[in-house]
């Protein structure tokens, strides 16, 4: 199953793929965090990509393009992915349709998870993600048992430098302009699956997964 992954910052596209990928076996490729681990490396790609994500902007697509293309070429994607943060611009979902034409596959299903805008505002500043793992916390409504630490792996856990609330109103109008048209894109070919993550992420996660099955993916 090959799955994209779509929804505002902070909507929980993350914590949603990752109980996918536990529970259908799927890699799971996040373009946020492999800038995040490139950032903290200080590879040339990190200091490259940190100008940009710190401003709450896009990284460019040529970039952007060319590493997920890499991504996607290695063995642990052939029993399908979940792309999480990817595509972003129009740019790139068609860059994605015509690698997987290369190798004669395409998407299976879209998955848009929708969150109300001032319940993301609120979310996103008391967020917290682990360094290692990169596990989702929330000091408010999810919190780690023991400060800091983070509950699955030990490791250290942190609030992101774009957490902040100016980065997010800027992350919020980059994603209105430049993410929320791929819906469209998709909704054309029928492949939105639509998950409502105001509330509980246990209620979202039950419409997406009601969704993949009346897709005959589950
Ligand atoms: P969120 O969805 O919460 O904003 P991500 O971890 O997916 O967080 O992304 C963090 C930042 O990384 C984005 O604001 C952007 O600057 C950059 N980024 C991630 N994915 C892409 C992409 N596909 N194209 C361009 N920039 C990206
Ligand atoms: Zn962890």
């Amino acid at each position: 199953m090959k799955l994209i992954i779509l929804g505002a910052p902070g909507s929980g596209k993350g914590t949603t793929a990752t109980v996918l990928r536990e529970k259908y076996s799927l890699a799971h490729i996040s373009t946020g965090d492999i800038f995040r681990a490139n950032i903290k490396n200080g590879t040339p790609l990190g200091v490259e990509a940190k100008s940009y994500i710190d401003k709450g902007a896009l990284v460019p697509d040529s970039v952007t393009i060319r590493m997920v293309e890499d991504r996607l070429s290695q063995d642990d994607t052939k029993n399908g992915y979940i792309l999480d943060g990817f595509p972003r611009t129009l740019a790139q979902a068609q860059a994605l349709d015509e690698i997987l034409a290369k190798s004669g596959s395409s998407i299976d299903a879209v998955l848009s998870i929708v969150v109300d805008d001032e319940i993301i505002k609120d979310r996103v500043s008391s967020r917290r993600v682990c360094e290692k793992c990169g596990a989702s916390y929330n000091v408010r409504f999810k919190p780690t048992k023991v400060e800091g630490v983070c509950d699955e792996c030990g490791g250290k856990v942190v609030q992101r430098a774009d957490d902040t609330a100016e980065t997010v109103a800027a992350r919020l109008e980059t994603y209105y302009k430049n993410t929320k048209p791929l819906i469209d894109f998709y909704e054309k070919r029928g492949l939105i699956v639509e998950g409502n993550n105001d509330k509980s992420s246990e209620d979202c996660l039950k419409q997406i997964e009601e969704g993949l099955k009346s897709k005959g993916l589950i």
